[in-house]
């Protein structure tokens, strides 16, 4: 909506001028702005994103999504093209010096898509505008953003446009405007944390000799590199040499010097041709004390920047991304007031700062030499022949573990009445076979991409006090948040034996939702549009689950 404002600005004899209104501005079209710009799409929020250049960046900087992001992808409706076009990497080898490498095998990680799908970045954000315009989005390319103002009635953002000045206001802004944020230093806000001092040098290359399906890792006292295979044949090639650590650091690097550090590190080297891309960077962490400033989200690498290890930053915008985006438009919609918006950080902010604590520590480890690298060495390649030890590392970096279950408000919907395997508040849900009444072939994660929120009440067909319970719960949600929750009767087995037809059927003939996710007669599970239990209660009571249900959108 366009209306004319006057001095929108409060800038006393400025002229007035016509202000574009709209409820969520998005500054910052990388992987971050464009999910977001996809998932507001979906849910029919109203949005403009401003982003400054004219196209996409070629570069590839990141090149992994994690189990997590694929999961969710797949809630917004986007994962086949991803999974069409990566190459689903099945772990990592680790050379730590000597001839016999260790693994971290991906498949331990239980999920869905149980590899780092490697794909360039400029190849996920292709995929993510084009499935934006497919759907009748688009992003507002050559928009940079010079101010952003809060004020009472919104946040003004001004942007500049092939030399016009464009005047904005909006309800809520994500500030999805990348590491050296624009938004953050215009809002005073610190970004806490430190240069690390190594100079990396990175690259996408053919490598005629080699022929590696899993990722391919050295460390040892010369440096490290690591060779990542694209669905192509040819590798991403990321590492540090220590003898190049010296002097002012440049971003471009010639393909001699890449094959110079190539050498140097490795014991048996290779040859690499025909680069794509070559550079150098170096890395930091850094993290925003709080990443709600009012009526402003930071997201993605504006809230938080860690080293490449493990290739996890991008990953975790793209998760702030699905954290955010359902419950800005929940508190659009009046469903929640705005301190529900506060949840955002409570559960995001401890995320970021954990990969930043291991992602830092794995730099130091990388970075030892002589005696303490050797110690490094033996307890590593002991550790890693472990299957569980390996277990471990797959489920840290694909995601699917980054629960929300301490933060103090989901700690407060914790049933402890349930079962100890059951699924509490805050928790990933985990995707699940069904057997739902009508089809053949069901599972969670599609309801859950079709529906947004979705309540699972298990009952027994031979209890009709349950079912009743069922459907009194449907329609006191509905009466309080009119079409927002879509209701399902989770039969433990047998006919239902009930009149009344509304609430589709699941049947739980394969125990996954009692064995998996703790849900036993009587029990309510309560699931986000993200995939995460907003709470799991087995009371069976209505007036105590719909009191819950209140205080969860405060
Ligand atoms: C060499 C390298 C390798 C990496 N490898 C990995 C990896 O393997 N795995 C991984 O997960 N991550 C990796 N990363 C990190 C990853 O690239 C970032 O985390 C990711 O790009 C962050 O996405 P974003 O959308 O938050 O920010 P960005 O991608 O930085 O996007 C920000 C956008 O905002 C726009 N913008 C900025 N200011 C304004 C303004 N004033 N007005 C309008 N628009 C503006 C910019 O033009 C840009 O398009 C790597 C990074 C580098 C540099």
């Amino acid at each position: 909506m366009v209306k004319t404002l006057k001095d929108p600005y409060g800038m006393k004899g400025a002229l007035s001028m016509a202000v574009i209104e709209t409820d969520v501005i998005i500054i910052g079209a990388g992987p971050a702005g464009l999910m977001a710009a996809n998932v507001l799409q979906k849910r029919g929020v109203d949005f403009v994103c401003l982003e400054k250049k004219p196209g996409r960046s070629v570069l590839s900087k990141a090149l992994g999504i994690q189990a997590r992001s694929l999961e969710l992808f797949e809630f917004l409706g986007v994962n086949k093209p991803f999974v069409k076009r990566g190459y689903p990497g099945p772990g990592a080898k680790i050379h730590l010096a000597g001839k016999k490498p260790s693994y971290v095998e991906m498949y331990h990680v239980k999920s869905r898509y149980p590899y780092l799908l490697i794909i360039p970045q400029h190849e996920i954000e292709e995929i993510l505008e084009t499935h934006l315009n497919d759907r009748g989005g688009v992003i507002s390319r050559e928009h940079e953003v010079l101010n952003v103002v809060q004020e009472q009635e919104g946040v003004y953002v001004t942007a500049s446009h092939n030399g016009e000045t464009k005047q904005y206001l909006a309800k809520y802004v994500l500030a999805c405007d990348g590491a050296h944020s624009k938004v953050r230093q215009l809002l005073d806000v610190e970004f806490v944390g430190e240069d690390e001092g190594i100079t990396f040098f990175t690259g996408d290359v053919e490598i005629p000799e080699m022929k590696e399906i899993h990722i391919n890792l050295h460390i040892n006292d010369r440096g490290a590199a690591a060779f990542f295979p694209y669905k192509d044949g040819s590798y991403r090639v990321v590492g540090f040499d220590r003898t190049r650590q010296k002097g002012p650091r440049r971003k471009e690097m010639k393909l001699q010097e890449l094959q110079t550090s190539l050498d140097t590190i490795l014991t048996t080297s290779y040859q690499v041709e025909k680069p794509r891309w070559l550079g150098y960077f170096g890395t930091a962490h850094r993290q925003v004390p709080n990443y709600r400033e009012d009526r402003v989200f930071f997201v993605g690498d504006a809230a938080h920047i860690n080293n490449p290890l493990g290739g996890q930053g991008m990953n975790i915008g793209l998760e702030d991304v699905a954290n955010l985006c359902w419950k800005i438009d929940t508190v659009l919609k009046g469903y929640a007031g705005s301190p529900f918006l506060d949840t955002y950080h409570e559960e995001r902010a401890p995320v970021a700062k954990e990969v930043i604590r291991n992602t830092t520590l794995e730099l130091k480890m990388i970075q030892l030499k002589g005696f303490p690298g050797k110690v490094r060495n033996w307890a590593g390649k002991a550790a890693l022949t472990q299957n569980w030890v390996q277990a471990i590392f797959a489920k840290a970096l694909s995601h699917v573990h980054n629960d929300y279950d301490k933060t103090p408000i989901n700690r407060s919907f914790k049933d402890k009445s349930l079962p100890r395997r059951a699924i509490q508040a805050g928790e990933r849900v985990p995707d699940q076979l069904l057997f739902m009444n009508g089809t053949t072939d069901e599972r969670l994660f599609p309801l859950i991409q079709r529906l947004g929120y979705v309540c699972l009440i298990y009952i027994d067909s031979y209890q009709p006090d349950l079912v009743d319970f069922a459907y009194a719960f449907a329609e006191k949600a509905n009466e309080a948040f009119p079409d927002m929750i879509k209701v399902f009767l989770v039969a433990r087995g047998g006919t239902v034996l009930t009149e009344r037809n509304e609430l589709p059927i699941i049947y739980d003939s394969y125990r996954h939702l009692d064995r998996n996710l703790g849900m036993r007669k009587g029990s309510m599970l309560f699931i986000r549009p993200d995939g995460h239990v907003g709470f799991h209660d087995g009371s069976a009571d209505l007036k105590k689950v719909m009191g819950k249900l209140k205080r969860y959108f405060i």
